[in-house]
């Protein structure tokens, strides 16, 4: 069995390290957090290391979730980053969401020592995280996907590890995912607000619409189970997606590509933000639309 490396045990990276040691796998980790000795992870056999280095000197496959590109840069190049404990016959595996063209740097210097790396980041959830459910969109060489595949399948649905193509490839779709995913909670809001505002309730309008076209999964599943029922507590906060949009924002760049509807959306995420709620669900978007018009899009029994 292989050894495991991770760093970057927050939100997402604990439950899918406890996935991983769960399925019997040798486990090295490090964060910079300083309660990591107390967390379950390590009572339950987790072993930690004092830097980057020692996790993949240790370990076969070293695999990030870490904040964001600059942290991803460090971490990898940085003094005692993972590079220096890397050689021929390792893979790195960056489970991060981050700037395509930073994996496609750090990738160009793990290759040149004859290591291997993919970018493999999520979709979904800190639940889906949980229940070892996540959708893994990978980029890198095919049949280092498929060495790496077996660990995934203890932290993603096994039918939703998706190869992208080339290592970057997996980024660029995360952010094509999240891109899209932010605009339809932004246009399911609107459109909502505007059928409140002209005397629809909730229970009318969503039989319909989940019978149209119109339908979405945030429609169906993540507005019910937050924004009409009140729970802004995160599933996926604010801070996040506004996070996602600059990075997708960012990519577009690169290719003098307008996002029109992406600007749009960007700027009320911002406003979610200023007004202090960057840590609620980002279904939240719909309380500035709610404030606009003095109504409100709630389930009746609530
Ligand atoms: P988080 O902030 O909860 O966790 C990040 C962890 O990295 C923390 O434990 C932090 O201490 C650690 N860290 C920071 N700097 C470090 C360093 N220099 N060395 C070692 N460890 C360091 O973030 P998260 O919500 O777990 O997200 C991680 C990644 O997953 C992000 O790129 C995010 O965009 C992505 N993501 C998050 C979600 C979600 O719902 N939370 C969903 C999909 C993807």
């Amino acid at each position: 069995m292989k050894k495991i490396g991770f760093i970057g045990l927050g939100t997402m990276g604990m439950p899918m390290a406890k996935n991983i040691l769960n399925k019997g796998y040798e486990l090295y980790i490090y964060d910079v957090r300083p309660d990591l000795e107390e967390t379950d992870l390590v009572k339950g056999g987790a072993v930690t290391c004092d830097s980057p280095k020692s996790v993949s000197e240790k370990t076969d496959v070293t695999i990030l979730m870490l904040p964001n590109s600059s942290i991803v840069e460090e971490v990898v190049l940085g003094s005692d980053g993972v590079l220096e404990g890397m050689e021929s016959g390792k893979v790195l595996v960056d489970m991060s969401t981050i700037l395509p063209k930073v994996t496609q740097k750090v990738a160009v210097s793990v290759e040149g020592i004859g290591a291997d790396m993919i970018d493999a980041p999520v979709g979904k959830t800190s639940e889906h995280a949980i229940t070892g459910t996540l959708t893994i969109m990978a980029g890198g060489k095919k049949e280092v996907l498929e060495e790496v595949r077996e660990i995934l399948e203890t932290m993603g649905n096994p039918d939703e590890i998706f190869h992208c193509g080339p290592v970057g490839n997996g980024g660029t779709m995360k952010l094509v995912n999240n891109y899209l995913a932010s605009l339809i909670v932004n246009a399911n809001s609107e459109a909502l607000i505007l059928g409140r505002k002209a005397g629809l309730d909730l229970e009318t309008m969503l039989p319909v619409l989940l019978s149209t076209g119109a339908k979405n999964g945030h429609l169906e599943n993540t507005f019910p189970a937050k924004a009409f029922s009140g729970d802004f507590s995160p599933g996926f906060t604010v801070d996040l997606a506004h996070k996602d949009l600059n990075l997708a924002m960012d990519l577009a760049k690169n290719y003098d590509y307008p996002l029109f509807l992406g600007g749009m959306t960007n700027d009320l995420y911002k406003l979610v933000k200023n007004n202090g709620n960057g840590k609620e669900d980002w279904t939240g978007l719909i309380k500035i639309y709610e404030e606009i018009t003095n109504v409100q899009a709630r389930r009746l029994a609530d």
